[in-house]
């Protein structure tokens, strides 16, 4: 359930029961999937509740609303004030919100005359150190970036995700792991992805990818730690049995994988940099430092 009849969203300037609140039957958003939203996580820290990286998410969404043309006006720190409240009213701590971008009613293919904001959050906790993940190697190209905005996070581009996610779960298997256009490894549905060979991580280079918050996130934490990190195109072939793999994004936090098409990742997750990642991610986001 993601809400239920005391859950408070905003929407459109206003804050009301989630019950009430409804989409408009004529826009593009829901016709086309024209709409840019995020996903970001709110967690209990020692100094409250905090909103972790608000100002990267909002500017991505800002961002995403301006490659797609769709009007929207908000400024970070009154869209960051609005989530703060949502939080507050709905009485959440730790949760998962998702801001939204639609369209007014208008059927044409053109540019998007008017926007509407949406803020919605249901309660979330992770369960960390969640089970390792077996993934496979999708039969779904991700979407090709000569033919959409790949750096946008647009409603769209996520039929390519349910397609691949579904034939992934058809199949006995957790996740999808999508190739680009050329055979190299791209991401998963919705999380972008490291493996590790020889205390070095790897992970794909822009191009095909959603440059994630939690990837660049891992890139700080490493430089912390001190672990060496590559971006680089790569094969699935060249990370079949390496010593660990992980998916990493707001909602899967830093998730270990199991095996990519049956091949195990061969070390104990505890004994590698990929491990000290993920604790170290998880104290970031609620100690706030490393
Ligand atoms: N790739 C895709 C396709 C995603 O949907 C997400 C989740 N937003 C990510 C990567 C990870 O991004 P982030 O770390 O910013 O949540």
């Amino acid at each position: 359930m993601y809400y239920n009849s005391k859950t408070i969203v905003y929407f459109d300037g206003n804050f009301l029961k989630a019950e009430e609140a409804g989409a408009d039957l004529y826009g593009q958003s829901l016709h086309y999937g024209y709409s840019v939203f995020e996903g970001i996580k709110s967690y209990s820290t020692d100094y409250g509740t905090k909103i972790f990286k608000a100002e990267e998410h909002y500017e991505r969404l800002k961002k995403s609303a301006e490659l797609m043309h769709i009007p929207f006006d908000y400024s970070v720190s009154q869209l960051t004030d609005l989530t703060y409240e949502l939080l507050e009213r709905n009485g959440f701590s730790d949760a998962y919100i998702r801001p939204l971008v639609t369209c007014s009613p208008n059927m044409s293919l053109s540019k998007g005359k008017e926007s509407y904001l949406s803020l919605l959050a249901w309660e979330w906790s992770n369960g960390y150190l969640a089970d390792k993940m077996k993934i496979m190697t999708s039969g779904f190209q991700r979407p090709n970036p000569k033919a959409f905005k790949i750096e946008a996070k647009v409603g769209g581009h996520y039929v390519n995700s349910i397609l691949a996610c579904q034939e992934a779960k058809d199949k006995g298997y957790d996740e999808a792991l999508l190739l680009d256009e050329y055979g190299n490894v791209a991401e998963s549905s919705g999380a972008n992805i490291f493996y590790e060979k020889e205390g070095t991580l790897f992970t794909p280079a822009k191009g095909s990818i959603l440059p994630g918050i939690t990837r660049q996130t891992v890139f700080e934490i490493c430089s912390e730690l001190h672990i060496p990190v590559k971006e680089t195109f790569f094969k699935p072939e060249e990370m079949r049995g390496a010593d660990a793999a992980f998916f990493c994004g707001t909602a899967a936090e830093i998730v270990a994988l199991d095996s990519l098409d049956d091949v195990p990742f061969t070390k104990d997750w505890e004994d590698t940099a990929s491990g000290k990642v993920q604790q170290a991610y998880q104290k970031l986001v609620r100690v706030l430092s490393l």
